[in-house]
């Protein structure tokens, strides 16, 4: 997404795949914790969870193809954050090799453990440039035995909001997706697959919103039609589906998760990243329809994780309109309104995909210059020669340039 992985055209730069670093280690059902080597498969990684009757909660659309360490690299976020956390919460220690070839290798596998700065959350999130991560014990949760999902059509985001205020007060713990799309994203979906909305009636937004409980049989369904009927009746939702079977709860997640697919169908796209406090998801959503509505070589849609404060804001350039060339040039416009809205309302320019080289230069604008400084002093300390995915987060050191 923001190039984090990908080399320079230099061709003096080296990859370094971990694809066979894929066992296993280790799964401990009391201390609920598995260790698994760094090229696992997230799915893997979900189904030996599965096997000892537990979950592992990581969920991303790439989770077929992306490896833990990566994940982990990238400090993933995904589906599930609302009730897990993101990538940084699942880890309770690392193995990792650094760039002068020491090995950190004893990995914690503590709740607890104050023994001073922890270091291996300087390495989650880090993108690879201060050291390999080769291993990691992961936090295991109660497998979900009861599931009940939701698909609804409602008039503003605001209205979003108050939902999820009230889902979370009424199901708790067990909220695990709270997911909000526009109606242009929704129909932008359906002009690329053929299939037809869970509701009757068109509605401005969409949510998709599951909750889970280990318990069999929990009564969640009647859970979830009761806090959304109550919804209804305050008149702050139009229409609600729940899904009656396991197919139509793979419906209702189909839709989700063919959106990024769809949008390249429909023409060149502009993604942003952003996240901002929950409470003023709908002002970044106002603030960025009003900056940008009114543009004929665009459309503009939104789909994310509201539960987290991460809506996607996506700009889909009319193809015949925008050519190649002149698509960095609108993009960067673009973006610099939706990160500027972002910013002024205390939020972020990456939630959960990173930094990479797309996003490097705006740190400068975006980022606390004491806190970059910090960064920069971290990075010396682990790799002072900067051999590690140089150019990405930072621009590459000088000493390595001439190397
Ligand atoms: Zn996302």
């Amino acid at each position: 997404m923001v190039g984090g992985g990908i080399p320079d055209d230099t061709g003096n730069e080296i990859i370094v795949s971990l694809g066979r670093m894929d066992r296993i280690r280790s799964i401990d059902r009391t201390n609920d914790t598995m260790v698994v080597e760094a090229g696992c498969i997230l799915a893997n990684v979900q189904a030996a969870a599965v096997e000892a009757d537990r979950l592992f909660p990581l969920s991303l659309a790439s989770e077929g193809s992306c490896q833990i360490g990566g994940n982990i690299a990238a400090n993933a976020g995904g589906l599930e954050v609302v009730r897990y956390g993101a990538m940084r919460e699942l880890v309770l220690g690392l193995e990792v090799v650094l760039p002068n070839g020491d090995v950190l290798g004893e990995i914690a596998q503590l709740r607890k453990n104050n023994t001073g700065y922890d270091l291996k959350h300087l390495f989650i999130g880090s993108e690879g440039t201060l050291g390999i991560v080769t291993a990691a014990a992961l936090k295991l949760f109660p497998r979900p035995r009861s599931t009940a999902t939701a698909f609804c059509g409602l008039q503003s985001p605001e209205d979003a909001l108050e939902i999820l205020s009230r889902v979370k007060e009424q199901c708790g713990a067990r909220l695990s997706t709270f997911e909000i799309i526009s109606a242009r994203q929704l129909e932008v979906v359906f002009r690329h697959i053929k299939t037809a909305s869970p509701l009757d009636k068109r509605h401005s937004w969409y949510l998709l919103i599951e909750i889970t409980d280990s318990i069999l049989d929990a009564g969640l369904s009647e859970l979830l039609m009761d806090t959304l009927s109550a919804c209804i009746e305050g008149g702050i939702l139009s229409d609600a589906v729940i899904a009656q079977s396991e197919a139509q709860r793979s419906e209702f997640w189909a839709l989700r998760h063919v959106i990024s697919e769809s949008n390249l169908h429909a023409g060149r796209v502009l993604s942003h990243d952003t996240s901002v406090p929950v409470s003023s998801c709908a002002a970044f959503i106002r603030q960025t329809e009003r900056a940008l509505s009114g543009r004929s070589d665009m459309e503009l849609t939104f789909v994310g994780h509201l539960g987290d404060g991460n809506v996607h804001a996506v700009a889909i350039f009319d193809r015949e309109k925008v050519g190649s060339a002149e698509f960095e040039a609108r993009a960067s416009e673009v973006s610099n309104i939706v990160y500027e809205i972002s910013a002024s309302l205390g939020g972020s320019i990456s939630a959960e995909h990173g930094v990479g080289v797309s996003l490097r230069d705006k740190l400068a604008t975006f980022k606390d210059p004491r806190e970059l400084s910090l960064m920069r002093s971290i990075k010396a300390v682990f790799d002072p020669t900067g051999i590690m995915n140089p150019g990405k987060l930072f621009s590459a050191c000088p000493s390595n340039a001439t190397s």
